[in-house]
Parts: C-alpha cells; structure tokens; sequence
C-alpha cells in the first residue's frame, strides 16, 4: 500500500463520512448530543485541506497530518480519539513508502492502543473499541493465515461493521452515552459505527488500487 493509496483511503473516508453524516449524528441524537456527524464532518473536510497543503509523501505521513488535523479541528470526545488513533498509526508506519500486510497490522493495533490510553474503554463499554478491537483481531488472524492486505482489511471492516451492530444491546459505561445508564441500551453506537465506516473506506481503496497494481505488492 503506497502514499497514493493512503490519501485515496483519506478521499474515501472523508466523502463516507459526509454521505452518513445525518445517519451518524442521528445515531448520536439518541445516546449522545446529536453532533457525531457533524464533527467529524468538520474534522475530515479540515484533513482534505491539509493534506492538499503539507502534500505528505510517505503513507506515515499521510495518517500523522490525518490524526493532528483530527486532534486540532475535530470537536467532542471522538477528534482527540480519532486524531490520537491516526496519529499512533502514522507513527508505526514510519517512513516506509510501501506498507506491507504485517507493518499494517501493527499501525492498527497502534491506533487500538492509542484509543485505550486515552479513553480507557474496554471492549463492551459501547464506544469505539466495540468495533476497532474486533477489526484489528480479525485483521490479524488473516495475515496469520497468509491473506494478503487488502482480504485482511475487507476482514476487518467487516469485523467492525458486526461490533458496531453489537454495540446495540450494551449499556454505555464511557462517554456521554453513559450518563443516561440503561436507557443507552438499545442503539448503536455513533463512535463504532464510524470506525466501521473508516475501515470499509480503506477496503474500498485497496479494491480501487487492485485494480491497477499487480496482486501481492500488499
Ligand atoms: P461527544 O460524545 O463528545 O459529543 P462525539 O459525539 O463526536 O463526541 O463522539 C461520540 C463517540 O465517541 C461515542 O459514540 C463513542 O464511540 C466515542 N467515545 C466516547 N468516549 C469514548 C472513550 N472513552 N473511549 C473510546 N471511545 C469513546
Ligand atoms: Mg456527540
């Protein structure tokens, strides 16, 4: 996976994010303060921006000016969390111009980590890491079964795609979605459902680049 795939990735997310805007800020209207999707509307128009600036030459580079725009532009819990997980990512990715299945897999389980440090949410708490830590397990058990890049993160997405639906019946026990206790039970969770759509944004890309790369170039 080279920088050109990266931003491709970047394009993708931002215009998923802008499509289900109202579907996530709905999904946020019922458990949270009804801006999900507004804000990582403004956070993700605030990358394009940025990356068409600073023009990032190594896929590293891409997700770290992704993560610190995120962290600067993005409003409520999810920018810092968000901005953190791209950020860690972008730092595991180093300044390799090629990103490999294996690499790859340790820039998610960095941006997992990241998401923990600072939210301190386990699996169950209905945020987030319902959908990234099934993601980054499935993704793992596909390059350890020899699948290349892109089948590992069409596996992840859909891992994250059945946490964010998972997420319906638990009570939030971190973040807005908690103070209102066992009446969060019952809806998705705006902040799962994202990351499952960040996810199947980079399955798309890699689909796209498949088409013009030679299969096992990763
Ligand atoms: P806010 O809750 O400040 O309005 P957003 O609406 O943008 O922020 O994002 C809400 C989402 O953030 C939640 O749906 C949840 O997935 C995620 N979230 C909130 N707190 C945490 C946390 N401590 N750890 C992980 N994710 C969290
Ligand atoms: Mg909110």
């Amino acid at each position: 996976m080279d920088v050109t795939t990266v931003r491709a990735w970047i394009e993708r997310a931002t215009a998923s994010i802008r499509e289900n805007r109202d579907h996530l800020t709905h999904l946020d209207s019922a458990i949270g303060d009804a801006d999900h999707g507004v804000n990582l509307g403004r956070g993700f128009d605030a990358v394009l921006v940025a990356l068409n600036t600073k023009n990032p030459e190594t896929p590293g580079a891409v997700l770290t000016a992704v993560g610190g725009t995120l962290i600067s532009k993005t409003g409520g819990a999810s920018g810092p969390l968000y901005g953190t997980a791209f950020r860690r990512a972008g730092k595991a990715l180093g300044a390799a111009p090629d990103v490999s299945a294996e690499l790859f897999g340790g820039a998610l389980q960095a941006a997992l980590d990241g998401v923990v440090s600072l939210g301190a949410a386990a699996e169950g708490d209905k945020t987030m890491i319902d959908a990234l830590a099934p993601a980054v397990r499935a993704y793992d058990q596909a390059v350890a079964a020899g699948d290349s890049l892109t089948s590992a993160v069409h596996a992840a997405a859909n891992a994250a795609a059945a946490g964010a639906e998972a997420t319906i019946p638990m009570q939030a026990l971190k973040g807005r979605a908690s103070y209102l206790g066992p009446r969060s039970v019952g809806h998705q969770d705006p902040g799962a459902t994202s990351t499952a759509l960040l996810l199947a944004a980079l399955a798309g890309a890699l689909d796209a680049a498949g088409d013009s790369e030679t299969a096992g170039s990763g």
